[in-house]
């Protein structure tokens, strides 16, 4: 028997293929990857060694222990930025690591250049990276706060400025007036802070800005859904490949007569005798609950989902399969992948391809294939 819910199964090739291909389409000169919440929940240890030896150099994640955990899994040569900054007394910690704290305030920045100013002239490597809000307003200084900034040449200097970035809140809408707003205003941004840097680096792309045309794509390139097949679907994107594939186990195969029920609530209620699948894998795996009674499977064809998701099992209505196509205990049945497209399932749970990919669970058997 299994020991595992499900078997995820992640395609490394996929992954370094769809790099290369934001690679590709990327006029700026470092194409970085963001590998935040376990590489999006696919397992960060060898989506970043995969990308690593493809050559990627630079590296996002939210917070400190994100970035501690990828400075023990790759060679010192890579950059780490930590997109939600350094805490207060973290200074010291980031600076032992080699992190370079997003830092995204004022305050922040002063704690920083309290922390740091010196070091860099007894030869330790100080960096740190500034963000600027440009109408997201979810992180970032202001606009006239970093104008100020940007006149303190020394401290820009002590503290080790390499990075201006701004992140784009409607890059997935090309349509949308808030792109050609957030990048007029970023230029604001990185124009006088340049001509006290003229080595600054600007970064306001993520996998969706490289898309919108070059003038959005500046030095550094922040692409992560994209790597992990869930941008499928942006207009002007290359055919970037599936990664991801989620298989349950059959657990049990019944028999339903007709007037009786399927799962909590007895929602579904068969009309005729039936033969069902009950497999490992519920919303406690990541597969939502919100797909309930609506979503499908796949194995030879598609079967339908049954009544409600359990925490650890699902329902699949397996009654037009028959001998020899009919799963038994132990076959497994696709719920993502090649024919239950990511994109595909994600919509149909009300969500979106980031949040199907980081609930995928701890109890999914991962296998990687290159
Ligand atoms: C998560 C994140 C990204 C990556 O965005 P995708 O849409 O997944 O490409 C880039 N920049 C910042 C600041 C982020 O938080």
């Amino acid at each position: 028997m299994h020991q595992y819910s499900g078997v995820l199964q992640v395609n490394l090739t996929a992954v370094r293929k769809n790099w290369q291909l934001l690679r590709a389409h990327y006029f700026g000169a470092d194409c970085g990857a963001v590998v935040k919440t376990n590489a999006y929940g696919l397992g960060v240890a060898p989506i970043v060694q995969s990308l690593f030896s493809e050559g990627c150099r630079t590296f996002f994640v939210a917070n400190y222990d994100e970035g501690v955990e990828i400075r023990r899994l790759l060679p010192n040569v890579v950059d780490v930025y930590v997109l939600q900054g350094c805490a207060p007394n973290m200074e010291q910690r980031f600076i032992e690591s080699s992190l370079t704290p997003v830092v995204i305030s004022v305050a922040m920045f002063n704690r920083w250049f309290r922390a740091v100013s010196g070091l860099g002239a007894r030869g330790q490597k100080v960096r740190c990276a500034l963000k600027v809000n440009t109408g997201m307003n979810r992180l970032g200084m202001s606009l006239g706060e970093l104008k100020a900034l940007s006149l303190q040449e020394e401290n820009l200097k002590q503290a080790g400025v390499e990075m201006i970035l701004s992140h784009l809140a409607c890059a997935d809408e090309p349509e949308h007036p808030l792109n050609q707003q957030q990048l007029q205003a970023f230029e604001v941004a990185v124009e006088p802070l340049k001509k006290t840097l003229p080595n600054i680096r600007a970064s306001l792309a993520n996998s969706a800005g490289i898309f919108l045309g070059e003038s959005w794509q500046f030095d550094v390139a922040r692409p992560g859904i994209a790597l992990y097949g869930g941008a499928m679907t942006l207009s002007n994107a290359p055919n970037f490949l599936p990664v991801v594939s989620l298989f349950l186990p059959v657990l049990q195969v019944r028999e339903l007569d007709a007037g009786e029920s399927v799962g909590y609530g007895g929602l579904f209620r068969a009309e005729r005798k039936m033969r069902i699948a009950i497999v490992s894998g519920g919303y406690g795996d990541g597969v939502l609950r919100s797909l309930s009674c609506s979503a499908f499977g796949w194995f030879h064809q598609k079967i339908p989902l049954l009544g409600r998701i359990s925490m650890d099992s699902c329902v699949f209505d397996i009654t037009d399969l028959t001998e020899p196509e009919s799963p038994a205990e132990g076959d497994l049945i696709e719920v993502i992948g090649e024919h239950c497209l990511l994109g595909d399932v994600a919509k149909q749970a009300g969500t979106i391809s980031y949040e199907l990919l980081t609930r995928l669970g701890d109890r999914l058997e991962k296998h990687y294939s290159e």
